[in-house]
């Protein structure tokens, strides 16, 4: 397998003459910023290769070349934060700090407000669940990491439109009082974005709290906590071009300042003793042990980048390719995309489609297999959603990012419409694993 560049180019270049069909202007069509894996090449069944599409940017996206860069500059200086005398330490501990208000000024946190430091998405959601002090009302459209967490949980069952959802949500709140409410940004089965301003409003008309799951929401979308008058904003830095293990919770002191240290070790400690411990407040009462420093640092310089790259342009990108993606699968026979709220009028780019016959896991191994699409089959670890609004028992979802361009929808298209009419062109078996090519001479990749 093979990383060329200069084929990145070229095909960058063909995106960009690609037709972009009505109302998309053809330069948006061509990927918004450069990727670590832009010009990725992978082996096809029956040999030779092709450029690899990447349409599962839902689940991790690649890095960000400049995020590459960033990682590769700090790494001479890696060394212990906050307890080294050396320089490198100290550069490192300047760095994570830096970081610190970076992460806080790229999501709209307020003065008094913490930035915890996780692994990801579902880490921040589990640190908030163990500091919540009451009740939390979640919707049955959540991602499991929103879903599961929660021990004192009320579930809302999304209606046939987000008004009617919203109200729903109102009159739950209004029978009975809860401490959060705690919602999605955008549903990672539909990409539908949820109006969180107004339910913001909602919850706090009912005197809750709420939160925000922006895995999905915050590599796309500008998400202000302060604008929006959000308590806490969950994400992870591996759907956000940061693919080096950090994730973050940000949001009110308090309940966090109470809560149990999320791990109980060194740095969570003011003073031990035999008898007692004297745990911090703030960030570090939650943040024991040595700090991933390569992934809070690569976060940070993302979510820079993302300012940089400017949140219209990501919008327009996202909108003329998501158009065209939604165009096509709705021209297609046979398939069917999958929808939550008959009034959701703004997605991201995220489709999933279940098929009138036939196995999405065995296209999702076909269209990998043979054609270099990656794409995901399944339930999308949000199972309640999935049910209520599928007929199918699994769907196949296509999620786009900013290394996206038209040329990779295109090709995406037409290898699904040809999948769905005449069937893989070679042999595949359901395994354990799911399902795979009977004869699979693909070489596995050279890293080392
Ligand atoms: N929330 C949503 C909406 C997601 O899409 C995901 C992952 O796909 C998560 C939470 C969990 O994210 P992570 O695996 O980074 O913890």
């Amino acid at each position: 397998m093979t990383r060329v560049l200069a084929a990145a180019g070229a095909q960058q270049a063909d995106a960009a003459a690609a037709p972009a069909g009505p109302g998309a202007p053809l330069a948006l069509c061509a990927p918004l910023a450069a990727l670590a894996d832009a010009g990725l090449e992978v082996p096809v069944l029956g040999g030779g290769v092709v450029r690899h599409v990447n349409l599962d940017v839902a689940a991790s996206a690649p890095a960000l070349d400049s995020v590459v860069a960033h990682v590769a500059r700090l790494l001479p200086y890696y060394a212990s934060v906050h307890r080294g005398s050396g320089y490198p330490s100290q550069a490192i501990t300047a760095l994570v700090d830096e970081a610190r208000a970076t992460v806080a000024g790229h999501v709209g946190a307020r003065d008094d407000d913490l930035v915890v430091f996780t692994r990801n998405t579902t880490d921040a959601l589990n640190l908030l669940a163990s500091a919540v002090p009451g009740e939390t009302v979640v919707l049955d459209i959540e991602h499991h990491a929103n879903l599961l967490p929660w021990r004192e949980r009320r579930v809302v069952a999304g209606r046939a439109t987000i008004a009617a959802t919203l109200e729903a949500l109102d009159a739950e709140l209004a029978a009975r009082p809860a401490a959060l409410l705690s919602v999605t940004g955008a549903s990672n089965v539909t990409g539908e974005v949820l109006p969180i301003d107004r339910i913001a409003r909602l919850a706090h008309a009912h005197g809750a709290r709420i939160a925000v799951d922006a895995a999905q929401l915050l590599p796309h979308r500008r998400v202000d906590l302060a604008a929006s008058d959000l308590d806490y904003l969950a994400f992870s830095g591996h759907k956000a071009y940061a693919p080096f293990g950090a994730g973050a919770l940000v949001g009110r002191a308090d309940w966090l300042d109470e809560a149990p240290p999320h791990l109980a070790g060194g740095g969570a400690v003011g003073a031990v003793g035999i008898g007692g411990v004297d745990w911090k407040r703030g960030a570090d009462r939650h943040e024991a042990g040595t700090p991933n420093v390569v992934g809070i640092a690569a976060l940070a310089r993302a979510l820079a980048e993302l300012e940089r790259l400017g949140d219209e342009c990501r919008r327009e990108h996202e909108r003329a390719l998501t158009e065209r993606l939604h165009r096509g699968l709705a021209a297609l026979r046979g398939v069917r995309v999958i929808r939550g709220f008959d009034d959701a009028d703004d997605r991201l780019g995220i489709a999933t489609v279940e098929l009138e016959r036939g196995s999405v896991g065995l296209l999702a191994a076909a269209l990998a297999a043979e054609h270099g699409i990656s794409v995901r089959a399944g339930r999308f670890c949000a199972h309640p959603f999935f049910d209520r609004v599928a007929r199918r028992s699994n769907g196949l979802r296509a999620s786009l990012g900013a290394g996206s361009s038209a040329d990779d929808v295109d090709r995406f298209l037409d290898a699904l419409a040809r999948l769905v009419a005449d069937g893989p062109a070679h042999a595949y078996e359901r395994t354990p694993g799911g399902w795979c090519p009977r004869v699979d001479d693909r070489p596995r990749p050279e890293i080392d």
